[in-house]
C-alpha cells in the first residue's frame, strides 16, 4: 500500500510538472506560422536580448511569488484553478511581467485542459519559441518576445485555422476587458496603452 502511495505521489507530480500535456504526443514539433517579414514569430534563444531586461532581482519586486514561478521560473500552474481557463470575457491579455499585449479572446478556446487556449498569439511577433527538453519530453515553449519571460507551450493539436493549441499559465497574463469590435488589435503599441504597467 505504502509503494502504491509513493507511485501515485510521484505521478500527480509528474501531470504538474509537465503540464499542458493533456492532447500532446510524444512528437517533436515542427511550428510554422504565417505571416512574412518582421511578422514572422520569432526563435528566441536563451542569449537573446530582450527590449525589455531586469535582473532576477527586479523581477521578484515586481511580480508575486506565483507570477514570478511562472515567467521567470518557467513554472507551471495547477489546470481548472488559475483565473482565466474558463474565462469568456472580451479583452486583450497581456504578458504579466512586461505588458505586452500577447492574446486575443477572439482567439480563445475551449480545449478541455483546463489552461487558457488560443489558436493564435495576437501578433507572431509577439511571441518567441524555445526548445524545451524538460521532464523527458521535447516541447516548443512560449516567451514574451519584448522580455523573454516564460508564458507556456505551443502544440499541434489545436483548432483550425492554425492547428495550433498555445496553452498559457492564467498566472502569466494580465486580461483587461474591452470592445475589441472598435480596436485595431494589430496596432500593438496602441494596445499598450491600456497597459499601466
Ligand atoms: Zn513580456
Amino acid at each position: 500500500m505504502k509503494t502504491f502511495y509513493i507511485l501515485f505521489i510521484l505521478l500527480i507530480i509528474g501531470i504538474i510538472g509537465a503540464g499542458c500535456t493533456a492532447n500532446e504526443s510524444s512528437e517533436q514539433y515542427e511550428i510554422n506560422h504565417a505571416g512574412t517579414g518582421s511578422d514572422v514569430a520569432t526563435h528566441v534563444a536563451d542569449t537573446i536580448k530582450y527590449e525589455v531586461q531586469k535582473t532576477e532581482e527586479e523581477w521578484r519586486s515586481i511580480l508575486t511569488d506565483d507570477e514570478y514561478d511562472i515567467l521567470r521560473d518557467r513554472g507551471t500552474e495547477l489546470p481548472y484553478v488559475n483565473e482565466y481557463y474558463n474565462s469568456k470575457k472580451e479583452g486583450i491579455y497581456y504578458c504579466g511581467a512586461c505588458g505586452q499585449p500577447l492574446f486575443s479572446s477572439e482567439h480563445k478556446y475551449s480545449s478541455g485542459t483546463g489552461w487558457p487556449s488560443y489558436w493564435k498569439p495576437i501578433k507572431p511577433s509577439a511571441v518567441g519559441e524555445r526548445e524545451d527538453n524538460s521532464f523527458f519530453m521535447t516541447r516548443t515553449e512560449i516567451v514574451c518576445s519584448r522580455c523573454g519571460s516564460h508564458i507556456g507551450h505551443v502544440f499541434d493539436d489545436g483548432p483550425e485555422p492554425t492547428g495550433l493549441r498555445y496553452c498559457m499559465n492564467s498566472a502569466a497574463l494580465d486580461f483587461v476587458e474591452m470592445d475589441l469590435s472598435n480596436t485595431d488589435t494589430q496596432n500593438l503599441s496602441n494596445l499598450d496603452k491600456n497597459k499601466t504597467k
